[in-house]
């Protein structure tokens, strides 16, 4: 057994302590193993240890590490995507994570209508308002999401976050709380359920699992430091 093999365990023990404090079914939320920086051969151990989904955040470095590892892996864009690396992108990942304006939602529509494709995208959404985050204000969404889920070759998923930086998990609650509501909210609005909720990294996946995250996104904890 290696130590990502036992780091994965752990992690889905905690997962589900994590769902069953909140009377969820783990079965309901996905991991999702960050292996950006890491390379073919450390993420391939976890392929062995069962783990299928795997988070990239550059296009141009994860298209070489999907050609090595099995074709059953699955691959999540969880970056800022580049708008010229989109049409490489697109048949690589199953879901894009980091759409974080309309013009890019735009963009990724009107390539995939050019190739054939259906996009699966996530709203990137800054509910901490802090400056340096990508992503769309909560008025912004409110004002775009309609047109968006009009496009006919993107398919608006749910939304995605990032707390911000803190040592201490519990800061990041009142965050993953909002993108909660805000989804309850904007679902209630558009009659079109936005289904998952993408927040949790190693230092509060827990927390966002409290707060309702669908997807957690866990790197560091797997692969160790960077
Ligand atoms: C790197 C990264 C993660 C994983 O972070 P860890 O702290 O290593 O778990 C999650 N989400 C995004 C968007 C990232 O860039």
């Amino acid at each position: 057994m290696s130590i990502i093999s036992d780091n994965l365990i752990a992690i889905r023990s905690r997962m589900k302590s994590a769902a069953d404090r909140v009377g969820r079914q783990v079965s309901t939320i996905r991991l999702v193993a960050v292996s950006k920086t890491y390379p073919p051969a450390v993420i391939a151990e976890a392929w062995e240890a069962g783990q299928r989904v795997f988070g990239e955040n550059r296009v141009q470095d994860a298209l070489p590490k999907i050609q090595e590892l099995p074709a059953d892996a699955e691959w999540h864009f969880i970056g800022h995507l580049q708008s010229n690396k989109i049409r490489k992108a697109l048949p690589a990942f199953t879901l894009i994570h980091g759409v974080d304006n309309p013009e890019l939602a735009i963009q990724i529509n009107r390539i995939a209508g050019e190739m054939g494709l259906i996009a699966s995208v996530l709203l990137e959404t800054n509910v901490s308002g802090e400056a340096t985050k990508f992503g769309f204000a909560p008025d912004d969404l409110r004002q775009n999401l309609e047109g968006l889920m009009a496009l006919p070759h993107l398919s608006v998923n749910g939304l995605m976050t990032m707390a911000p930086y803190s040592e201490d998990a519990e800061s990041a609650r009142p965050f993953f709380s909002a993108l909660r509501e805000l989804r309850d909210e904007l679902t209630a609005k558009s009659g079109n359920p936005l289904k998952e909720l993408s927040m949790g990294m190693s230092g509060d996946f827990e927390v966002a699992i409290e707060e309702g995250a669908t997807i957690v996104r866990i790197g560091s904890s797997i692969f160790g430091h960077r």
